[in-house]
């Protein structure tokens, strides 16, 4: 899960982590009262979306009174951000972090992710400050320096020395920089997080560290240790299919394709993507609806499925094991029935239950295309958005 700057921020304080002092506004009016009330002589606008490169996009502003400030959130609010990472058609901003202002001596780079081979927690730092982490990588990744965290020790002060002294940061800043990560580390194992990114961390004109912006992601699967965290949980940043699935407990993931897909086992849902490819034509999601899912529950994904446009038609692939055939074609008939079948439905089932399973499909007298293994399964799928299937 993800959350806004202005949240990560409070979190990141909340850890003795160092970032500027600032306050969220949702209107223009809120905006200015938000100036004001920071008593400063300059503040940072910033739109508050689930999405970097704002900045660039011309969602952050420098602003010197409260008027500039409430007029620059007032051309933001209630409208939509592109940004390179927010796909073509933008996120609607829907509220505004109004913060103190810092001067910026240096920009640089330091992120917090778990490491799954390595098993612990990576710390990447890096003087090119302000830029994609992912463009470094590609163009400098000499200036991207790494750091394992051992979970048992915690940071070491010769760590936090090591990479100070590698980012340019002499004397007090030193000191700085160390407290600063070990406070990040703490904050990132204390909220089960799985990213923190600052970027950039700055060293200010009087020469002290300060987060500039945050980037807070947690893993879901601690988020029940977590209620605050999870309250942060922002539906208008999440796609609504995804909303849905995760109601009704069930594994989905949306894609760029055109052929819905609804799978039992997350195995044979990936074997099932790979075999629609193989075929030529590309998954519209992956939709896992678990081991032993009900009809209702089957009934769920069928409509998250049909909601998506682009779908154009539907492949089912289930392997009865604990789930039971005929209630699958209970929950498929029921769907069906509900939202309309406005594109072909191709079954491939198998396992218990499955005669009682096609009988069901066939008396419901909904047009089902049934195939008798998975490859003749995406074959006929392919075939039903007139393509031709490739091999
Ligand atoms: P992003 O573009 O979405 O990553 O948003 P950032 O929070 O990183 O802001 C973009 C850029 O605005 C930063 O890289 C800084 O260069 C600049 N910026 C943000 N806050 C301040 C500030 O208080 N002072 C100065 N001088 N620049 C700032
Ligand atoms: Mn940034």
């Amino acid at each position: 899960m993800n959350i806004h700057e202005f949240q990560a921020k409070q979190i990141l304080a909340r850890f003795g982590v160092p970032v500027p002092k600032g306050q969220p506004a949702t209107s223009a009016a809120e905006t200015a009262a938000a100036f004001s009330a920071l008593n400063t002589p300059r503040a940072v606008v910033k739109a508050q979306i689930h999405a970097g490169g704002r900045g660039k996009a011309g969602g952050v502003k420098l602003v010197s009174n409260a008027a500039e400030a409430s007029e620059f959130a007032d051309k933001l609010l209630g409208k939509p951000l592109v940004t390179h990472q927010t796909g073509p058609q933008g996120r609607i901003v829907r509220r505004v972090y109004v913060e103190q202002a810092s001067e910026v001596a240096r920009e640089l780079y330091l992120g917090m992710v778990v490491d799954r081979k390595a098993e612990c927690v990576a710390v990447i730092a890096s003087t090119e400050g302000g830029m994609e982490i992912e463009e470094v990588a590609a163009s400098a990744p000499e200036k991207i320096l790494t750091e394992l965290i051992d979970p048992v020790i915690g940071v070491g002060a010769f760590q936090g020395r090591k990479l100070a002294f590698a980012l340019g940061l002499r004397d007090k800043q030193v000191g700085q920089f160390v407290a600063l990560l070990t406070a990040l580390y703490h904050a990132f194992t204390e909220t089960d997080a799985s990213l923190i990114e600052i970027n950039p961390l700055v060293l200010t004109k009087d020469g002290n560290l300060l987060c500039l912006d945050a980037k807070m992601s947690f893993d879901d699967n601690g988020l029940f240790r977590h209620p605050e965290i999870r309250e942060l949980r922002d539906p208008n940043e999440e796609d609504p299919a995804e909303t849905e699935a995760a109601k009704h407990d069930l594994s989905y993931v949306h894609l760029d394709g055109n052929i819905g897909c609804m799978v039992n086992g997350a195995g044979l849902a990936m074997a099932t993507m790979d075999i629609v490819k193989h075929y030529g034509a590309e998954p519209a999601n992956f939709l896992d609806v678990g081991g032993g899912a009900n009809s209702q529950k089957v009934a769920a994904a069928f409509r998250i499925l049909l909601s998506d446009e682009r779908v154009r038609a539907v492949l089912i692939n289930i392997f009865g094991g604990i789930m039971l055939c005929d209630v699958l074609a209970q929950g498929v008939v029921d769907a069906a029935r509900e939202v309309q079948l406005r594109v072909p439905l191709v079954v491939r089932m198998e396992g218990t239950n499955v005669e009682k399973g096609k009988q069901i499909l066939k008396d419901s007298g909904i047009k089902v295309i049934t195939a008798s293994d998975m490859a003749d399964a995406a074959r006929r799928v392919v075939e039903a958005i007139g393509a031709s299937p490739s091999a």
